[in-house]
């Protein structure tokens, strides 16, 4: 059977850094199950159709061609054949992936695909529900927090880096507008379940975070290893 580690928690708290670090020193995949809602988002802007509109939503999602491909540890994501690990980067995208992940035709989707990744392969994957609800057996659960200032400034350096015009509080604003959503909708809401390893990253490193991870994986999970780097 193969094995999982669950990463669940809010927006700009530092899960894909810091699931990707810790899938390359397992030798897992990373699976950051975001970017699908990203896509279903970027391709619902793409058609015109409103993110809260869910009746259009439910319209194209029979055809949804997503793809993902790991290469190196490094997951790309392909909407229609293209390319479109980057241009799911946006604000404007964001926005738009919390809204239509709040809707059952997206979500029961997305995590089908994720359940048949996870099923063949060792996976650390992040987001909202996957300790909860896509892998409620993962070996490892870990819920993953920082106050909303600090990963607002995260997202804010992020977004300033890759040349995006944004202010400080449009960020903050949607975030705060992001964990609003994300954590009451009714399927499969942003929640902490009673098995998982709370870590606040606030005052953290990176890598003291993927050490802790690394160590409650070996301790809790009650697995050996003899060849993590
Ligand atoms: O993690 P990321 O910020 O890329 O996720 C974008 C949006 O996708 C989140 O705000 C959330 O609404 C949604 N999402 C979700 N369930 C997941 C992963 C992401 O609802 N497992």
């Amino acid at each position: 059977m193969s094995r999982s580690i669950a990463i669940d928690g809010p927006a700009g708290a530092g899960k894909s850094t810091i699931a990707k670090k810790v899938s390359a020193k397992l030798g897992y995949i990373y699976l950051d199950t975001g970017a699908m809602y990203r896509a279903v988002a970027l391709k619902a802007i793409q058609s015109g159709i409103d993110t809260k509109n869910q009746q259009g939503l439910a319209g194209i999602m029979d055809k949804l061609d997503i793809a993902i491909s790991h290469d190196n540890n490094l997951q790309k994501i392909f909407l229609e054949g293209a390319d479109v690990s980057e241009a799911i980067r946006t604000a404007e995208v964001s926005a738009g992936a919390s809204n239509v992940a709040a809707f059952p035709e997206v979500r029961l989707k997305m995590v089908e695909l994720q359940r048949k990744i996870a099923a063949g392969a060792d996976v650390v994957m992040d987001g909202r529900d996957i300790g909860s609800y896509v892998l409620p057996d993962a070996d490892l659960k870990i819920f993953l927090t920082a106050s909303v200032e600090e990963r607002a400034r995260r997202r804010f350096d992020e977004l300033l880096q890759k040349g995006q015009q944004v202010t400080f509080e449009a960020v903050r604003q949607e975030m705060v507008q992001r964990d609003k959503n994300d954590s009451s909708r009714a399927l499969a809401p942003l929640v902490k379940v009673p098995d998982a390893i709370e870590i606040d990253s606030t005052a953290l490193e990176i890598d003291e975070v993927v050490e802790k991870i690394i160590y409650f994986y070996q301790n809790y999970a009650n697995i050996k290893f003899e060849d993590i780097s």
